[in-house]
């Protein structure tokens, strides 16, 4: 299997508080890893280092055979391979759903409005919010914006698609509709690593699961695995609590 990315011994401290401790894993070619984890167990933390949205404090990130934290040349074009999606959507309120995917493909990419917008409406029409593309933000559903966030990070055709808690800021009757299109996203073999609550997504969707508990992988392996044999006893006590 293809490895896109591996995360070794990574170490992310704000101050005095080490927040990921000797993190350790890879996500390969078209595989789904989910993260779960009790709230402030470094989640966040873990998508946001692996896209260098905050610095690693150590370790490596390994991408086409290179440490990324080593090469200040690539992390430009290292970022624009990885799409991002968060809690919060964070679209752009002042442009319609159209500009909103086609914005960062003519600025980062250097695309032409035409190419930009072409793909867009591929991706628009990936996620159903293809008849909302002169839409604002303001004018839609939480549900119907995460869409929008989903197809703005696919326009700019990533290697692996980071999500970090995609429907926990939604209204419970809108969170199917953005499992569905992660879960074809999924089927259709685009790499994903999901911050996920959902655990019923986690156990139908992911190919490997990882439980992170106070900063540290507690343990990891599929779904079935951790679901439902898992080896260590906090794995034990969080699906207590969540499931
Ligand atoms: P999770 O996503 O699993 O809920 P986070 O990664 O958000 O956890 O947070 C892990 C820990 O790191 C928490 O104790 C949180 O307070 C701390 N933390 C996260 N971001 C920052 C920051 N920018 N500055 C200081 N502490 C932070
Ligand atoms: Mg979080």
């Amino acid at each position: 299997m293809e490895q896109v990315i591996a995360i070794q011994h990574l170490n992310k401290s704000f101050g005095q508080h080490e927040v990921l401790k000797d993190i350790n894993f890879s996500v390969y070619k078209g595989e789904v890893v989910c993260i779960i984890g009790s709230s402030g167990s470094g989640k966040s933390t873990l998508l946001r280092c692996v896209n260098l949205l905050e610095k690693p404090t150590g370790g490596q990130i390994i991408y086409q055979a290179k440490n990324i934290l080593d090469d200040n040349h690539n992390l430009t074009a290292y970022r624009t391979k990885l799409g991002m999606v968060f809690q919060q959507f964070n679209l752009f309120n002042n442009h319609t759903v159209l500009g909103n995917c086609t914005i960062g493909q003519m600025q980062v990419l250097k695309r032409t409005k035409a190419e930009a917008e072409e793909i867009a409406m591929h991706y628009l029409k990936v996620v159903g919010m293809e008849n909302y593309i002169h839409a604002r933000p303001r004018q839609l559903s939480g549900g119907q914006k995460q869409r929008v966030a989903i197809a703005r990070a696919l326009s700019m055709e990533p290697d692996v698609m980071l999500f970090d808690e995609p429907t926990s800021a939604l209204d419970p009757e809108m969170v199917g509709e953005v499992l569905k299109v992660m879960k074809e996203l999924a089927e259709s073999g685009l790499t994903m690593l999901v911050v996920t609550h959902e655990m019923g997504f986690a156990k139908e969707v992911a190919d490997r699961v990882v439980f992170m508990d106070k900063g540290v992988i507690a343990e990891e392996g599929n779904p079935e695995q951790i679901f439902n044999t898992p080896i260590q006893e906090r794995t034990r006590e969080f699906l207590k609590r969540t499931l």
